[in-house]
């Protein structure tokens, strides 16, 4: 049933540190408080101070290793110089009064480090709320926050300030923009974002999706990290049995060893069967038997930047609307949804492996030695 491996797959970037080509981006004391002043509240009787609480609270309990808290205080202001002072803030401000792009923003962030060459930390912070959203192909609307929208936007600003750039797996609270412009809020933290935290602060065993230490062929140490997941909603969750039914998406995030960064390079994934054949990905998205020798690669061209993913199996994104029922199979499906089904996995298990090469050195390839487990299973 392998052989009939066949999907759609679009390639993609994932999160992408705020600092490029700094691998580790730990918090100052590991420890982060920010002086909170966004009083008011919503149309519906929601104060926003307690939200910006509450979105502190639940990054700082899925991030372990740092201590993460917030007091409310009266702020200062503008003129007081909002930023490069060493205390974090999370206010209102509907100008950019430190200068630089507040683009899009229904809220933003500034982060700022400290130190010298490699021993940067991130040692300020600053988030701000606004109401308005300024569009990518220019103009400009006023948006109205409620509880789900602002408590939404400050988990992703606090994502910057902890050193995050965006990403585009698309449950992901990192991704860019479609928060706003699909009307749905994310309310949790993705796998992805988690991952993506640990990974660039130094805490790499902190990961939920990591496919274990990163190794080489000839035996070389790497500084490269492999993570990646198959979830059934977009990236929100991880899963590692799917019902043949469900649609689903099959993600991988490639942190680049520095002496590979943005030099022309290779993705590759190869699928294991349970009696141990192998499929390669083309960049066609196409997986053809492979018994050794060259890897195809798994996308087009690219050059390998500080962290490169892939869709390796589904889209990014989940179909919307009601499933039909489908005679053919005796199910309920998306419309034009890739599900096991379709591609003829119902029962079966594979490991998905991953690896990237370097124009630098081409027949060295890095993989992570854990592959991506997925079963298609009823139980
Ligand atoms: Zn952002």
């Amino acid at each position: 049933a392998a052989a009939a491996l066949a999907g759609a797959s679009l390639p993609a970037f994932s999160y992408k540190p705020l600092y490029e080509n700094i691998d580790n981006l730990p918090l100052e004391d590991n420890r982060f408080v920010w002086n909170v002043w966004v009083p008011g509240e919503s149309d519906d009787g929601d104060a926003w101070d307690p939200l910006f609480h509450d979105s502190v609270r639940y990054w700082n309990a899925e991030i372990p290793w740092f201590d993460l808290s917030a007091t409310t205080r009266n702020n200062e202001d503008c003129t007081n110089g909002s930023s490069r002072n060493q205390v974090n803030t999370a206010t209102w401000r509907e100008t950019n009064c430190g200068g630089g792009s507040m683009l899009h923003a229904a809220g933003w962030a500034q982060t700022f480090l400290s130190g010298f060459g490699d021993a940067r930390v991130i040692d300020e912070g600053d988030v701000y709320f606004n109401e308005t959203f300024e569009h990518a192909e220019g103009g400009a609307e006023q948006m109205v926050f409620d509880e789900t929208s602002f408590y939404s936007v400050a988990l992703h600003e606090i994502g910057h300030n902890l050193g995050l750039g965006h990403g585009y797996i698309d449950a992901a609270i990192m991704a860019y923009g479609p928060t706003h412009s699909s009307g749905r809020w994310r309310m949790r933290l993705s796998p992805d974002d988690i991952c993506g935290v640990a990974v660039i602060s130094g805490n790499r065993e902190y990961c939920p999706v990591a496919l274990g230490e990163a190794v080489t062929s000839n035996g070389a140490t790497t500084q490269a990290h492999f993570s990646g997941y198959a979830s059934a909603d977009a990236g929100a969750t991880a899963r590692e049995a799917l019902r043949p039914w469900q649609e689903f998406n099959i993600y991988t995030t490639v942190l680049i060893d520095p002496a590979h960064r943005y030099r022309p390079g290779k993705l590759h994934v190869v699928a294991e069967t349970e009696s141990g054949e192998y499929f390669a990905r083309n960049a066609d998205g196409e997986w053809h038997p492979w018994t050794g020798g060259e890897l195809p690669a798994a996308t087009p061209p690219v050059n390998l930047e500080h962290a490169m993913e892939l869709v390796i199996l589904g889209r990014n994104g989940i179909s919307r609307g009601q499933p039909t029922y489908d005679p053919g199979h005796g199910y309920s499906l998306y419309r034009e949804a890739l599900t096991g089904i379709r591609l003829g996995l119902e029962g079966v298990r594979l490991k998905f492996w991953v690896a990237y090469s370097s124009e630098v050195e081409p027949d060295l390839l890095i993989y992570g030695s854990e592959p991506i487990r997925v079963a298609w299973t009823f139980e």
